[in-house]
């Protein structure tokens, strides 16, 4: 047993720990949990915890259904809001294993970032990011059930009291410090009931466990308040959708940003550069890991802050990726502006890694930032700039991801085939559906 374990067994002793949440993500990115009693902690450490995958989302087929959960120490975490008389309860995020083989499950979105991740140490680097979800606090009804209601008025850095949600967005706050989160910034979004909370940087892993961590915490702690706390990306027609801007770096072995050069007029070095234009040339494959679902794409449309075209800059915020000024070298990093926070964020983050080491390992050229809103530009001169669209739905983005070999293989051989089966299908149900624009619509008209 590791120190790291160690540490874990002695703080469950010590707080009185009586359950174990035991979890993991499945393929679309929803939150598992296997609960067990405390005591199993060890054995969950040494032995792993057994479970029957076949239940579980694009997991595996029926025939070969037993997976073994390992706990990661490093993520243990005591629930702020299961700290009550009934007990109290700790969670931990595992990786999953097939017991066949005994090897890391290859269907574990974890693992899948974990090999992004070895891949960029294979070149030498260790990789930081640092997401911004957006999310809405909707009202519930008399019967518990989400609404659209915000019953605030707030605007982007809105204090109250004209935004109303602060206290629960307060106790959001003091629940993810509870779990370890350093929270750097939180603030009312544009739109109204729309929030942002900003936490620190952190490696990519760790990041993506704490999106999935945060999105439980705040519908959670929402739910106390009577609140319901959505990741929907487009919940409200008409008024700003929900992105989770993704910043990213790459550091060298000896601590270095290997983003950063000091001489470069954008302060990007060479490494920077061809990453961001693999991140480019990928970027339509991306969309669909980073904006998975159908409403994702009612969110990327000119107008609302999101991006739709495949651009860079410097300055504006219509461009997909956006270069942050940088008060020390350690913060140059690019930020990715199409990620929305329905995504799974292990796939989202492999992806872009994937794409971004592609770009350096092809020495790609980096186009010049364009500057100018580009929401403004007429069809022909997105042509002379050679301005590319994103995919417009979530069937193009489909396409798009099959097309690409580099963002497919960056799923990998279990996850790519699940996935595009999953979404295909999802896109179908949609298309065949009758909305209530259409019957608003044409009812009465025809
Ligand atoms: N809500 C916007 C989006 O959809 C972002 C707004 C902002 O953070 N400036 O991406
Ligand atoms: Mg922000
Ligand atoms: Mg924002
Ligand atoms: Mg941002």
């Amino acid at each position: 047993i590791s120190a790291a374990e160690q540490a874990v067994l002695d703080e469950i002793e010590e707080k009185e720990i009586d359950f174990l949440r035991l979890q993991f993500t499945d393929i679309l990115g929803t939150v598992k949990n296997v609960s067990v009693p405390a005591r199993q902690a060890e054995k969950a450490f040494t032995e792993g915890i057994y479970f029957d995958g076949s239940s579980i989302e694009g997991f595996v087929r029926i025939q070969e259904s037993d997976m073994r959960l390992v706990p990661d120490p490093e993520t243990f975490a005591i629930l702020p809001w299961r700290d009550r008389e009934d007990g109290c309860s700790a969670r931990m995020i595992c990786d999953v294993y097939d017991t066949t083989s005994g090897e890391p499950f290859e269907g574990d979105p974890r693992h899948v970032l974990k090999r992004a991740l070895e891949r960029a140490e294979d070149m030498g680097y260790t990789v930081n990011a640092a997401p911004e979800p957006e999310f809405f606090l909707f009202e519930e009804d008399e019967n518990g059930r989400a609404t659209t209601d915000t019953n605030d008025a707030g605007g982007y850095f809105d204090l109250a009291p004209k935004d109303l949600a602060s206290d629960v967005r307060r106790d959001i706050i003091y629940g993810l410090e509870d779990m370890g989160f350093e929270v750097e910034a939180s603030h009312h979004e544009v739109a109204q009931g729309q929030h942002e909370i900003n936490f620190t940087y952190d490696d990519a892993l760790a990041t993506a466990d704490n999106v999935a961590t945060f999105r439980t915490v705040v519908r959670a702690i929402a739910s106390e308040h009577g609140y319901h706390a959505t990741f929907m990306p487009k919940p409200i027609p008409k008024i700003n959708g929900s992105g989770m801007h993704t910043h990213i770096s790459l550091f060298t072995d000896d601590g270095e940003n290997a983003f950063h050069d000091g001489d470069d007029e954008f302060d990007l070095s060479d490494t920077a550069k061809s990453f961001l234009a693999g991140v480019l040339e990928h970027a339509p494959a991306i969309t669909a890991v980073a904006n998975p679902t159908v409403n994702s794409y009612k969110r990327l449309v000119p107008g609302y802050e999101a991006p739709v075209y495949v651009a860079w800059s410097d300055r504006n915020r219509s461009s997909l990726i956006r270069k942050p000024a940088a008060r020390v070298p350690a913060a140059s990093r690019i930020e990715l502006r199409s990620p929305d926070p329905s995504c799974n964020p292990y796939l989202a983050i492999a992806t872009m890694i994937h794409a971004g080491l592609d770009g350096i390992e092809n020495d790609l050229e980096c186009p010049d930032p364009v500057r100018e809103n580009i929401y403004e530009f007429d069809e022909q001169t997105r042509e002379e700039y050679g301005i590319d669209t994103l995919p417009s739905n979530l069937g193009e983005a489909v396409d798009a991801l099959e097309d690409d070999d580099v963002v497919y293989d960056a799923l990998g051989d279990h996850v790519a085939p699940k996935f595009v089966e999953a979404k295909r299908q999802e896109f179908e149900e949609y298309l065949i559906d009758v909305s209530q624009w259409e019957l608003d619509r044409y009812l009465e008209t025809f």
